[in-house]
């Protein structure tokens, strides 16, 4: 089952316009210079979306969000709404990144009710799931993720609207990484909850992104993996030399 590499980068709070304008067009002009067989994406702060779309223009590097409110509009001060990051040229959002779901006390089911009205508005959504240490020592990752999945992921989600991301907790900007085989079994036991959930056909097409300390040295190891297809990227995406070259060691 041939499926597009993801290559997704996650500028969290960083960056200032003016940053995100030279960071986009370098980007733009790496993609641009040869022939590449993956898809890109990059998930600005909400106040550089508008800015960096018009950067990206002539490049089909896509633009995402980091977050989105479940309702169209409405007194919630401080959200934006699906169809606002449609707006603002967006075609992805990612939901229920761990630091969300630390900082912000976000649910399974707040996620999933996210990420039902980020596939209503047209968006499609990049849903995070993944252990923390302690899940990790005491055994339970694959538990952890695979109720993240059946709690957080629509029952009518499809691979057209949904991409979902493994990233545990404890590698997040922590530079330590699981190995490829630990990587490979947690992908591989989500795509079997994917099936029973959503159906083989949809599981099979689906992308199951890995995310945590990625980088140029590391990326080959991990997205040459069966059931890993691309990479959410924190910290190395905010470098265009060390995102692209993580592409690039890919072969993608
Ligand atoms: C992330 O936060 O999505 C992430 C993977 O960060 P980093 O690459 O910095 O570990």
């Amino acid at each position: 089952m041939a499926r597009k590499m993801l290559i997704a980068g996650n500028w969290k709070m960083n960056g200032l316009s003016a940053e995100g304008i030279a960071l986009a067009t370098e980007i733009k002009t790496a993609v641009k210079a040869k022939k590449r067989t993956c898809e890109f994406l990059v998930c600005p702060p909400f106040t550089m979306l508008s800015t960096v779309k018009k950067a990206l223009r002539g490049t089909k590097v896509a633009l995402g969000a980091q977050d989105c409110h479940f309702n169209e509009k409405g007194a919630h001060t401080g959200d934006v709404s699906p169809l606002m990051l449609i707006d603002s040229g967006c075609s992805y959002v990612i939901l229920g990144h761990s630091e969300r779901r630390a900082d912000h006390g976000e649910s399974n089911e707040l996620v999933c009710k996210k990420a039902i009205a980020a596939n209503k508005a047209g968006l499609k959504a990049i849903i995070c799931i993944g252990e923390t240490l302690e899940q990790r020592d005491r055994g339970e990752t694959v538990d952890v993720c695979k109720n993240q999945v059946l709690g957080s992921v629509p029952d009518d989600a499809t691979a057209l609207n949904t991409v979902i991301a493994y990233e545990p907790v404890w590698a997040i900007g922590t530079g330590k990484t699981p190995t490829a085989e630990d990587v490979e079994e947690v992908h591989a036991q989500v795509r079997k909850v994917l099936a029973k959930k959503l159906g083989k056909t949809q599981a099979n097409k689906m992308r199951i992104l890995y995310g945590g300390s990625v980088k140029p040295s590391n990326a080959k190891e991990f997205l040459s993996l069966p059931d890993v297809d691309g990479a959410l990227i924190g910290g190395a995406s905010l470098k265009s030399a060390d995102f692209m070259a993580i592409a690039d060691n890919a072969s993608c």
